[in-house]
């Protein structure tokens, strides 16, 4: 086996050309998404007036394992993509572990993360649908940054309705948007119904991804020519990820590597779905097995503390009902909870993976994170995302286990995004007066006991 380089590329030619479906699979579907009138099961055509038509198939396409990309979606890919998968030699070295580490980079875009891949794929077909433009909710702005990209380059109006807290903290991102096009609305705003709701009902809030959630899919359905778009959680996006995994199973594969442990930080599980899809596919074909590792912050931890139930999407509980696993959609992680990954609940994909034990799942403190995130900027270079650093921390916790039993296991995590906008929170750390707040079980009960009752 030739020596494995720093940093293994793909060519171009490499870059994936469909789109990796891993629910035709899965022995056990997702659960399908429910009216939250009716509490029936919905078709692709009862989403039309919400997302788009191809995506609304997509959604509920649990039958075909490839999905053709078109060809104006590879070509944009080719603008950052393949991305590379890194040999982290100077963190194993600082680790003194006989453990391989790997991480696949996906922050070398300007949105600096991988939520680039769905945004371009969900533009597109916005485009070729003939709409005007699309709605959105934006946290901490990396969703809202990559869909500006992405509509900018379809020519797309673009809507971001933006955390009013985020709005504030992160008029940086708020710039970025704007820049490439976009208008971008504090939420609560008083522009919806649902806005203004909220804000007759919690006078002076700071907002909540739920309640720009709300916002964006009324904005959608009350103008001509919109539809609402989502960074995570949805199967669509999940699919789109499948890049991710694709080309770091590829890289992989050219060197001979066969991996043990993959790891993935998980807040709405896109970027962990995409990256594990071709894996999990392996092991549901009988072909290979894989430890999988689901990281999520202990102050927001919806796998490992959540119930796995039908629960709203959204504060204002507009959106569909899905099956996942949940904290309940009125949770809310404290508000000195600087590390991202912060919705209430899980993908169903993910979800189901996690229920039939095909991965597994662990949750960290922010503390811990971010001293992890320390640790790999200083040797590896890379600024990482708060949010990649969960990844990190545990891959770190594998590759000390290592160094204990001796065993030079192959781990390969996901480096999801760059942290060059998240340094209030980085100041916090450095300043020691970054805290960890984990939510008690009371906290988690009252917020999962309005989980919608069903039959
Ligand atoms: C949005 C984001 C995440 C979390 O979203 P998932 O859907 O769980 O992947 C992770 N890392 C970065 C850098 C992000 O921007």
């Amino acid at each position: 086996m030739s020596e494995i380089p720093y940093k293994i590329y793909l060519s171009e030619k490499e870059i994936p050309t469909a789109w990796y479906n891993v629910r035709a699979d899965m022995k056990n579907k997702p659960a399908p998404l429910l009216n939250p009138g009716t509490g029936e099961a919905l078709k692709a055509e009862d989403l039309y007036p919400i997302f788009c038509e191809e995506l609304s198939k997509q959604e509920m396409n649990v039958t075909d394992p490839w999905i053709d990309i078109p060809g104006e979606i590879v070509d944009f890919y080719k603008m950052y993509r393949p991305s590379p998968l890194v040999r982290a030699y100077c963190l194993e070295k600082e680790l003194g572990t006989p453990a391989h580490i790997y991480y696949k980079f996906e922050g070398n875009n300007t949105s600096g993360s991988h939520k680039l891949n769905s945004a371009i794929a969900q533009a597109y077909y916005a485009k070729k649908q003939g709409l005007k433009g699309v709605t959105t909710e934006t946290g901490a702005g990396q969703w809202g940054t990559a869909l500006s990209m992405a509509t900018a380059y379809f020519g797309l109006d673009c809507q971001v309705y933006m955390v009013k807290v985020s709005y504030e903290q992160k008029p940086f991102r708020r710039e970025v948007m704007r820049t490439y096009g976009a208008t971008v609305t504090p939420s609560p705003s008083m522009t919806t119904n649902v806005g203004r709701k909220i804000n007759e009902e919690f006078p002076g809030t700071d907002g909540s991804l739920g309640c720009a959630i709300s916002e964006a899919v009324e904005a959608a359905t009350s103008q001509e020519g919109y539809r609402y778009v989502l960074g995570s959680v949805l199967s669509q996006v999940l699919l789109h990820q499948s890049v991710i995994g694709l080309e770091a199973k590829a890289a992989l594969d050219k060197y001979g590597i066969k991996a043990d442990t993959i790891i993935g930080c998980a807040g709405g599980g896109s970027n962990l779905g995409g990256l594990i899809s071709p894996f999990v596919g392996e092991m549901l074909r009988g072909e290979a097995n894989y430890d999988i590792i689901a990281v999520e912050p202990a102050s927001c931890p919806s796998l490992t503390r959540g119930s796995y139930v039908y629960d709203f999407c959204d504060t204002g509980r507009v959106c569909p009902l899905a099956k996942m696993y949940t904290l309940g959609s009125s949770f809310m992680p404290a508000p000195n909870h600087a590390g991202g990954l912060r919705y209430h609940g899980m993908s169903s994909i993910v979800s189901q993976l996690y229920d039939d034990k095909l991965i597994r799942a662990t949750s960290v403190k922010q503390t811990d994170v971010f001293a992890a995130a320390e640790k790999f900027a200083r040797v590896e270079g890379i600024l990482p995302a708060p949010e990649s650093s969960h990844a990190i921390k545990v891959a770190i916790d594998e590759a000390l286990k290592c160094k204990e039993t001796g065993e030079a296991k192959n781990i390969v995590f996901g480096l999801t995004g760059t942290g060059y906008f998240d340094l209030v929170a980085y100041q916090k750390y450095n300043d020691g007066v970054m805290d960890d707040y984990i939510p008690t079980d009371d906290d988690i009960a009252k917020s999962l006991a309005q989980c919608p009752k069903l039959g």
